[in-house]
């Protein structure tokens, strides 16, 4: 990796192939990821306020691994290196970035053509390859050439150093050359970015989390339309053991990744089960916890200034998501309750899942909560005012403000 952030050009000799600036090894002259995002995307709101959190985001994601600065350019993004970066470290964060439509890494320089000639050799030289083509794209028009001019001389100039023919249209390799602000930047090599909206973009929503399959990839799927999530558990500690609450740290660690700061509210449970388990039919235990559980992230909802709930709530799935079950649940909320998974398959949800790294850990041996006291036969169409008939012999309120005030904060970071 090079310390010198404007390429030095190649001796221009002409030899095939020629002496390189370090043959076969990209690396030695990337000196940056230049990213970019979906314009779409700006169209939501102010342009600026998307722009400065994605840089944000990009430069929590990143710094600790070497990341120097990140510049905005005009429609782009650079994401400048230090000498010490590991280049595969920042591509796998940056993958973790919403609102990264796609990224390459780049080579940044003046903008002078005998400069970005010998960069163009450099970017090939060792590329087994028979064809390719040059696509400028110039957002800085007091450049002196057109971008097909700046093509064609590219072009040539690789012509005559390579035994490679250009193919405008199934190229092998794209040379891409980004006329930007004061900078020229070029690569070859584009990935695939996560897309969605840059998190912060889109205020912020309470999270239930279980240790299941489902509610992580809700998670994920809020957090890529640009939401900040604050997550809560409920757990039922001494009855259930230490390893299914670390569980659910292990999948809040996971998903941060995301987010870059996370605040974990583990809330203990047990003895709110227990009233209920005492005062209320067996059928209806498990719509009762839920509806708890509702009111309770309401409160850590108004805390962190949250407008929304997110569950892993998917119809049918089982028999709390009956859709009259939902809607009994939901009568507590006045918020609204976000079920992102409410249409998926099964089969969806394991896939995403597994894509996502979540489904080895929700596959874990886990000790639900909710498994705890719950009947064989739960009731699939609860009627409110039964529910509420339970509901009026415990003293919520009370019991509700005790747990919170045991409730256990953890701040995940990156
Ligand atoms: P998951 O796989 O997310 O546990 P599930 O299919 O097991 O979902 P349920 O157990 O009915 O479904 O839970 C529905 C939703 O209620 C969960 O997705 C989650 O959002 C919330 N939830 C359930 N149990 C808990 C818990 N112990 N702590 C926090 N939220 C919970
Ligand atoms: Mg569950």
């Amino acid at each position: 990796m090079t310390q010198n952030f404007t390429a030095t050009p190649a001796p221009a000799a002409r030899v095939n192939p020629p002496p390189p600036i370090a043959a076969n090894d990209l690396k030695s002259v990337v000196n940056g990821v230049v990213i970019h995002y979906h314009e779409i995307a700006l169209k939501l709101g102010n342009r600026r306020f998307f722009e400065m959190q994605l840089r944000r985001n990009i430069l929590r994601a990143t710094n600790h691994l070497g990341v120097k600065d990140v510049l905005r350019l005009s429609g782009r993004m650079l994401c400048l290196f230090s000498s010490s970066v590991d280049e595969e470290k920042v591509i796998a964060a940056l993958q973790k970035v919403f609102g990264i439509a796609y990224f390459a890494p780049a080579v940044k320089l003046a903008q002078e053509v005998p400069a970005i000639k010998a960069v163009a050799l450099n970017l090939l030289a060792g590329k087994k390859i028979t064809s390719f083509k040059v696509e400028t794209k110039r957002s800085q028009k007091h450049f002196p050439i057109t971008s097909p001019q700046l093509n064609a001389e590219v072009g040539e100039h690789i012509l005559n150093h390579f035994p490679i023919r250009v193919d405008l249209h199934q190229p092998e390799v794209i040379l891409r050359i980004e006329i930007v602000d004061n900078y020229a930047l070029m690569y070859t090599d584009r990935l695939e970015g996560p897309g969605g909206l840059p998190v912060g973009t889109s205020e912020r929503a309470v999270c239930l989390i279980s240790g299941g399959i489902d509610s992580p990839v809700a998670a994920y799927k809020m957090m890529k339309r640009g939401i900040k999530l604050i997550f809560v558990h409920f757990h039922s500690a001494p009855f259930t053991n230490a390893a299914s609450q670390r569980n659910v740290e292990r999948l809040v660690e996971l998903l941060n990744s995301y987010q870059f700061r996370s605040k974990l509210y583990l809330v203990p449970f047990a003895e709110i089960q227990q009233h209920i388990v005492a005062k209320a039919a067996p059928s209806y235990r498990v719509l009762l916890y839920r509806r708890v559980m509702l009111r309770m992230a309401e409160i850590i909802a108004a805390q962190n200034h949250a407008y929304a709930l997110v569950t892993g709530e998917n119809v049918a799935q089982v028999a709390s998501q009956t859709l009259v079950n939902m809607n009994v649940i939901n009568q507590v909320a006045t918020l609204p309750v976000l079920r992102p998974l409410a249409g998926d398959d099964k089969q969806e949800i394991i896939a995403m899942a597994r894509r996502l790294g979540t489904f080895e850990i929700s596959t874990e041996p886990f000790e639900d909560c909710c498994s705890l006291f719950v009947p064989p036969h739960p009731e699939t169409r609860a009627k409110l005012p039964i529910v509420q008939e339970f509901e009026n012999k415990l003293d919520l309120p009370a019991l509700v403000a005790q747990t919170l005030q045991k409730t256990e904060l953890k701040l995940i970071r990156i």
